[in-house]
């Protein structure tokens, strides 16, 4: 423990050496990295499979404090404009994902005979593997503006587009989301892989990348093999690392 009379005494020095206060600076810079490593690792493997029991704020809105904080004032100021934004889906956990997953296989198998694997593919276009998704994270949200009508599916591209109900908080959300923390994940660079272009999904960038960083140091192909929904056995180890580089990290730059 460094005593007040020490700690003087060493100013007074750095200030009688000036080189020294470098070091100081390059210390003060390697430690405060340090502590930044010790949060990124703070995430369990739990939390980050959507099979923890998280806090989560807002009954509409159904994200981490900090990330539903930030929505709200994201909300608030949209609300200005008009635009009433509202969630269509927020934190999802493992079991309703896999529940998603296993329907969405049986469909493409059973009803419409699909080859396993093709059916895995078509399902990753839009769907995560259950496990993988950044919605178990309560970082991440679809959106749709709540103000205007619209008919049949909301989450389509083309409703976000310039002549649809959506084109209006598309735009305002271009111009003001990363002021709030909020990035597009599945953006519509034609160079990106894995999902589609997704204009409704937004990510609380403070939050969801270090809890991406965390998630990838991990053994994804071994946590999934551990898992037992419909169609998981089909999954190769040439696959996962596909679907990680692909899905899991083809996304928003600014979110990596
Ligand atoms: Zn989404």
């Amino acid at each position: 423990m460094l005593r007040h009379w020490q700690l003087n005494r060493y100013i007074m020095y750095l200030r009688s050496n000036t080189s020294d206060l470098k070091y100081l600076f390059v210390f003060l810079f390697c430690f405060s990295s340090l502590i930044t490593k010790g949060q990124e690792l703070e995430y369990s493997i739990d939390e980050l499979m959507g099979k923890a029991d998280i806090d989560l704020y807002g009954e509409d809105i159904n994200l981490r404090k900090e990330a539903h904080d930030a929505f709200v004032k994201m909300r608030d100021a949209a609300a200005k404009e008009g635009i009433k934004m509202q969630v269509v889906s927020s934190y999802r956990s493992f079991y309703r994902q896999a529940s998603i997953f296993e329907a969405k296989y049986e469909r493409y198998t059973d009803v419409d005979g699909m080859e396993p694997l093709p059916a895995i593919d078509k399902i990753i276009e839009y769907s995560t593997i259950p496990g993988t998704s950044r919605h178990h994270w309560g970082t991440d949200v679809d959106i749709i503006d709540g103000s205007v009508p619209a008919e049949g599916d909301v989450l389509v591209p083309e409703k976000f587009e310039s002549g649809g109900p959506y084109e209006r908080l598309k735009k305002w959300m271009d111009e003001h989301s990363e002021e709030y923390g909020f990035y597009l994940v599945y953006t519509d660079e034609p160079r990106r892989r894995g999902f589609k272009y997704e204009p409704w999904h937004y990510s609380y960038a403070p939050l969801s990348k270090p809890m991406l960083e965390n998630f990838r140091k991990k053994n994804i192909l071994q946590l999934l093999e551990r898992e037992d929904f419909l169609g998981v056995e089909h999954f190769t180890t040439g696959f996962i690392k596909t679907y990680i580089t692909d899905n899991l990290l083809d996304i928003n730059p600014d979110l990596l």
